[in-house]
């Protein structure tokens, strides 16, 4: 029979009444066999995600050599939901000995995984499932990158014989045994480790939404929802912010062909979204599929004539960049001119200033100049580079809503368009392109 594996993210992870609700999710399919959790996440818009609590947790350990106080609302998030659900899981105990590890092993990644660890514990507990830690399975290289063969194999044989199974997300064992956990929202990731590992029919991914919408929820109200994405356009939409799903999730789903479906934990029934490979991706006939962005990028101009004769322009450009070791996210240029779209946040202490420098020391520009706090928004499609026009009625409709733009990159792939502008102008930029494309 097909196995599904069943990631649930902070929100479905939040309190006792939630988790009987993924009970009843998982109970209503048998092929619910593995599941994968998030730490619980906010119950309304100004609570505080248990992750969060862990990192000021760690940050007060620092500060004072314990965590005590920090500890106290995680302590109580956790054994409300050991009550509501009623657990015989001794949860006193199993918190006063994260407590004292957290002092013990004083590692940030260490602390931040506790939330996945303890939601784990509580969830094997309520479906009578076998636990698995993460760190026994999941394991990372020297670099930092996921070891996935090692970890394939680890967790096809933790899995081997066990009817159903509960994993925590977001962590796993660092090249040097110890605990290390991925970027932010990376349980996603480990939920696609495990849907690999276990060859799944499909990963489904169990959130607050009904599915990938065409934009974020929090800026036009009820954007349209997705039914279909190909992997490369979950590529673009994800990594350009559309945090519904970690950008490094498809990886390795990716070349076994699992789909992933995104789910509503709160309405099962709604049929949500599914990610398929791109070759077999059936297109919907929409132009543009989706927009997603992000802010606080600062771009560096520079100019120089006859740029494009001077052999080695771009690299040493770049190299000065590299030394710094920081990534650039566009490089946009013209005959006499190029643009670096680099995160501001990773041109703090000097760096920026040690950028100028050096690239004025390596290529002599014209003209080199800042614009910082400019927003990036990314309009995705598969259907755009085949229909003439698109671009003009993008621009057009950014220029109607009298938005600025102060950067325009057409990714090789034509699959997608970005747009740079002011920060401050970001939400009126998606509202403008969402209305042209999807006429609201
Ligand atoms: P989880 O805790 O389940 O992993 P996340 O908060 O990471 O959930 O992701 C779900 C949230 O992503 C939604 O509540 C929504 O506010 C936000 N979001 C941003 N862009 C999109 C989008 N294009 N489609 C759906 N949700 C989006
Ligand atoms: N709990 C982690 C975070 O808040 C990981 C996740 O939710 O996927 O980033
Ligand atoms: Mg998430």
């Amino acid at each position: 029979m097909s196995v599904k594996v069943c990631k649930f993210g902070g929100t479905s992870m939040a309190d006792g009444n939630v988790i009987k609700n993924v009970k009843n999710i998982i109970d209503s399919q048998a092929e619910r066999r593995f599941v994968v959790v998030s730490a619980p996440g906010k119950r309304y818009s100004d609570d505080i995600k248990v992750t969060d609590l862990l990192y000021s947790c760690y940050e007060q350990l620092n500060v004072n050599g314990t965590c005590a106080d920090a500890f106290k609302p995680i302590r109580a998030r956790f054994t409300d939901i050991a009550k509501q659900l009623g657990l015989k899981l001794d949860i006193k105990a199993v918190l006063d000995e994260t407590e004292r590890r957290i002092e013990e092993e004083n590692s940030e990644d260490f602390t931040a995984s506790r939330g996945e660890y303890l939601s784990a514990r509580i969830v094997a507990e309520e479906l009578g499932a076998k636990f698995i830690d993460a760190h026994d399975v999941i394991f990372f290289n020297e670099d930092g990158t996921l070891n996935g063969e090692k970890s394939y194999k680890a967790i096809a044989s933790a899995v081997a014989g066990a009817e159903r199974a509960v994993l925590p997300g977001f962590y796993g064992c660092g090249a040097d045994g110890k605990v290390k956990t991925f970027s932010r929202g990376g349980s996603d990731i480990t939920g696609a480790v495990v849907a690999r590992a276990v060859n799944a029919s499909v990963y489904e991914n169990w959130t607050d939404v009904s599915g990938f919408l065409a934009c974020d929820p929090r800026i036009v109200d009820s954007p349209k929802n997705i039914k279909t994405l190909s992997y490369k356009e979950l590529r673009e939409l994800s990594y350009m912010g559309a945090n519904v799903l970690h950008s490094e999730s498809i990886f390795p789903v990716r070349k076994a062909n699992i789909p992933i479906q995104i789910k509503n934990t709160f309405r099962p029934d709604d049929c949500g979204t599914t990610i398929v490979p791109t070759s077999r991706y059936v297109p919907s006939g929409d132009l543009v599929t989706g927009i997603a962005g992000k802010k606080n990028f600062t771009v560096i101009f520079i100019e120089k004539s006859l740029m494009n004769a001077e052999i080695g322009f771009v690299r040493k450009v770049l190299s000065v960049i590299e030394e710094e070791g920081i990534p650039v996210e566009h490089i946009p240029s013209g005959i006499d001119t190029m643009s670096l779209v680099i995160a501001s946040d990773a041109l703090r202490e000097y760096k920026l200033e040690r950028i100028l420098e050096g690239i004025k020391n390596a290529v002599e520009p014209d003209i080199i100049r800042v614009i910082e706090n400019i927003a990036l928004i990314a309009t995705v499609g598969h259907g755009m580079s085949s229909t003439v026009g698109t671009s003009a009625r993008l621009f057009n409709a950014i220029a109607s809503a009298n938005i600025n733009i102060k950067m325009i990159d057409q990714g090789s792939s034509e699959l997608n368009i970005v747009v740079g502008v002011k920060n401050e102008d970001y939400e009126n930029c998606i509202k403008a392109i969402y209305r042209e494309f999807f006429g609201r």
